[in-house]
């Protein structure tokens, strides 16, 4: 990697929220890479308090925080002797997030990230959104929060990226439909039956991707794919019936923009989450990031077909929810959560987290969420549900 100078004068001020995580992990990698155009500022993480140490003793930002609070003594004790802040529990991610910086990387997994990510709205130019849950859980308020806080929103999901970048120097009236790929994940080609006795380790086994586990378990339901739908439908301001899905199990286009004229226009590349990372990141200019260059020369092939959603049910459930509106996004997302999480402790098989989604979309009433408290209440009703959910 060479350095790039995106401001020779000053460096961009950086706060990542989620920093253990594999997106948190990639960006200070890119920034370790580039330390006369990058300042780190603040970090955040759940709970891996030896990773966060490490981080905060190489980057020495101002502040840090640790959402475990029974982590915070550990830490504050190991951190005692340099000037670094030290926070802990929703308090101390909010403190974080209240700190001024140039962009904020959301890398929080889950609906955790809900509250700290709309707060850091109001203190950055720029934030990457990594966090799709947040998209899925309160898509319509965290929107609304973008527009009144006039922060450049730019997606880091690859698929995301990809449209964002076709978009970029496109006019949006000429769009017919907008394709997010998906690889398929590691049970493209298994029977529903093969798919009952799947256990964790299979599920966890990502084709192409190397991701962090709840997105990897997401990936094997296509949960993951229903959430971009949703997640592509509140950055873009498409309508639903303007998003489609196609299968590419290659995961080297990361999305496809057609135009009413019948041209498409796709972004490709390999599949490593540095390449949209460090788009954001260098945003509205490109950095160097040479390994990540595509071998034309290694006979690829580029396939694509329709998903299947007799096998993957999840498509439908977040398509349908998205149209419903109100709660159901936000009960969708919950409902995953705490399925994704008891199969991983292996409380339950794997076809049996769709059976939970359906059950929580099912069981709680329709209502509509005015406000983040709203939506964070119906969160905790929904997981609720979900954990005493048994066959
Ligand atoms: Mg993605």
């Amino acid at each position: 990697m060479v350095a790039n100078r995106i401001n020779p004068k000053t460096k961009k001020t950086i706060s990542i929220l989620g920093s253990t995580g594999s997106i948190g992990q990639a960006t200070l990698d890119i920034i370790r890479a580039n330390p006369d155009t990058f300042k780190v500022k603040a970090l955040t993480a759940g709970a891996d308090v030896e990773k966060l140490y490490n981080q905060a003793i190489e980057f020495k930002p101002e502040i840090i925080a640790v959402s475990d609070k029974d982590k915070y003594p550990w830490l504050k004790d190991k951190l005692s002797d340099l000037d670094i802040k030290v926070e802990a529990g929703v308090k101390g991610l909010i403190t974080v997030t209240n700190l001024s910086v140039d962009f904020v990387m959301a890398s929080i997994v889950g609906a955790a990230g809900l509250l700290p990510t709309i707060n850091a709205l109001k203190s950055c130019n720029t934030l990457g959104i990594a966090n799709k849950e947040c998209l899925v859980s309160a898509g319509d308020l965290f929107m609304k929060s973008v527009t009144e806080q006039k922060v450049n929103l730019l997606p880091v999901d690859s698929e995301h990226n990809a449209i964002f970048q076709v978009l970029d120097r496109q006019n949006k009236d000429s769009v017919s439909r907008i394709i997010l790929t998906a690889s398929g994940g590691p049970f493209r080609s298994c029977t529903i039956d093969e798919m009952s006795r799947a256990t964790t380790k299979e599920a966890l086994i990502h084709p192409n991707w190397k991701m962090g586990p709840k997105i990897s378990i997401d990936s094997a339901t296509m949960m993951n794919k229903g959430f971009e739908l949703i997640e592509a439908y509140h950055i873009f301001d498409f309508s639903e019936d303007k998003i489609d899905i196609v299968i590419h199990p290659e995961s080297i286009v990361h999305s496809l923009v057609e135009f009413f004229d019948g041209s498409t226009l796709a972004q490709l590349g390999t599949p490593d989450m540095k390449t949209p990372i460090a788009y954001t990141l260098a945003w509205p200019k490109r950095m160097v990031l040479k390994e990540n260059s595509m071998d034309f020369n290694s006979h690829i092939s580029l396939n694509f077909y329709p998903p299947d959603h007799q096998r993957f049910p999840a498509l439908n459930l977040a398509r349908e929810s998205l149209k419903a509106g109100g709660n159901a996004p936000t009960i969708l997302n919950a409902a995953n959560e705490v399925a994704v999480d008891r199969f991983l402790k292996k409380d339950i098989k794997f076809l049996d987290i769709i059976k939970i989604i359906e059950y929580c979309l099912n069981s709680i009433p329709f209502t509509v969420l005015n406000d983040i408290e709203h939506v964070l209440s119906m969160d905790e009703e929904t997981r609720k549900v979900a954990q005493l959910w048994s066959v």
